[in-house]
């Protein structure tokens, strides 16, 4: 029953009107589960864009802009894992009590664990980390020889922690993505995580939540907790004073030792075929953390600025608005969005159109800004002439470039 005699054979286009981006980009302030509580520009921001929506304390909705980017993100983190030798799992989150009562965490833990019971009365957590699950799995294989080490297994999957404080949006939920890894080895070598039994990885900024100190004078960093207090000058290199400054920790490894391994009787056969307890490190990234950690870092107060690479949307073009003496660049608009998408195949499903064309274009550019796409292609009058040009907004550059289709094509 079509009744258009072109043929239509491309694929649908992204429109923004269209998508479920349910964004609060002028009512923020508004929504009085949130005035209060709304602390950090990444939190604002994303609620703004429709990122998120909160849901209890500590829990959101990660909405599909969002989803596209935690994918974007856990693909990065599987290339690297993988690259190292990594295999990856899933554990399941529902833990039974009787792990953890064999580590003796179930009391150490304290109330950061969320506590359930089955309906035969058994007692379960919700897993906030998976030492006791990963090690019981790897003691469950008898046969397991030292040919096969290291054994490097990971996942990435929801934590669950009763924190005292959720705030921050994605920087401090009560549940939230992790990659844990874990290592199984024959020796230990600490000299990769500098020596000591543990590292963090920490991102500079002021909203985080950890002091640190950092040497003026050589490499040296440590978490204020870390250190006696009071000290001053550096440990390491004995002359710099310690300035202080703030964190977001986005990743901390672990030397466990045998911690684990001897409790659960994580063995391996050794040379001469003996069982021998293997040795355990463990490898975790806030993965929902580092998300909003990005943009709490690269974002300005208008609008996101996303790393390139887990940009939920690579680029956003803007038809002019309807009834306007340009209308007719309408079609180039669209042209532009389907010609993109068949020279470069890595764009395909990164384009949308915004559609919303009884808005301005100035109102348009704004969401856009707010949104962050790395590039914004704006098909006004300039699109008429003949080269056609079209107006290029580089958002994480702050850059507005005129290009002709071929500019355009080179700088993508
Ligand atoms: P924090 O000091 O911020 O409470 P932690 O030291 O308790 O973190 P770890 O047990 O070291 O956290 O967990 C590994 C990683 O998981 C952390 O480096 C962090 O990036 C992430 N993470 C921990 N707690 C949260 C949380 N509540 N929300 C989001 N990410 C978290
Ligand atoms: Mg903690
Ligand atoms: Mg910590
Ligand atoms: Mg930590």
């Amino acid at each position: 029953t079509c009744t258009s005699t072109k043929t239509t054979s491309r694929k649908p286009r992204l429109l923004v009107s269209r998508l479920y981006q349910p964004s609060n980009l002028r009512d923020v302030g508004q929504d009085s589960r949130l005035s209060g509580e709304m602390t950090c520009k990444s939190q604002r921001l994303m609620h703004q864009a429709g990122l998120i929506h909160p849901f209890s304390p500590g829990c959101y909705v990660y909405l599909p802009a969002t989803v596209r980017s935690m994918e974007k993100l856990v693909r990065v983190i599987d290339q690297e894992m993988q690259g190292i030798g990594g295999q990856k799992l899933d554990m399941p989150s529902l833990c039974s009590a009787d792990l953890w009562r064999t580590s003796e965490r179930w009391d150490l833990m304290g109330k950061e664990l969320f506590r359930l019971k089955d309906r035969h009365g058994a007692d379960y957590c919700l897993g906030p980390t998976h030492e006791e699950a990963v090690t019981t799995l790897v003691a469950h294989q008898a046969t397991l020889s030292y040919r096969q080490l290291p054994l490097l297994l990971y996942q990435i999957t929801r934590k669950f922690r009763d924190e005292p404080k959720p705030k921050f949006g994605l920087l401090r939920g009560r549940e939230f993505y992790m990659k844990d890894m874990y290592s199984f080895d024959v020796q230990a070598d600490t000299g990769n995580i500098g020596g000591t039994l543990s590292h963090e990885f920490q991102l500079p900024t002021d909203v985080g939540e950890d002091r640190l100190l950092l040497c003026g004078n050589c490499s040296f960093s440590a978490n204020v907790e870390t250190l006696s207090s009071g000290t001053t000058h550096c440990p390491q290199c004995k002359t710099g004073a310690l300035v202080e400054s703030k964190g977001i920790e986005v990743g901390h490894t672990f030397y466990l030792g045998k911690k684990y391994s001897s409790i659960f009787k994580a063995t391996f056969s050794n040379p001469q075929n003996k069982p021998s307890v293997t040795e355990m490190g463990c490898y975790g990234l806030g993965v929902s953390r580092i998300l909003a950690a990005a943009i709490e870092v690269l974002s300005t107060d208008e609008g996101i600025r996303w790393p390139g690479l887990i940009a939920p949307y690579q680029i956003c073009v803007l038809p002019p608005k309807k009834g306007s003496k340009i209308e007719g660049a309408a079609v180039l608009a669209e042209e532009l969005v389907d010609s993109l998408g068949e020279d470069f195949p890595h764009l395909r499903g990164e384009i949308v159109l915004d559609d919303r064309t009884q808005m301005t274009i100035g109102k348009r550019l704004k969401d856009a800004s707010i949104l962050g796409y790395p590039y914004v292609i704006v098909v006004g009058e300039a699109a008429l002439q003949n080269p056609p040009t079209f107006e290029v907004i580089c958002q994480q550059t702050a850059e507005t470039l005129f290009l002709s289709k071929d500019g355009l094509l080179d700088l993508l």
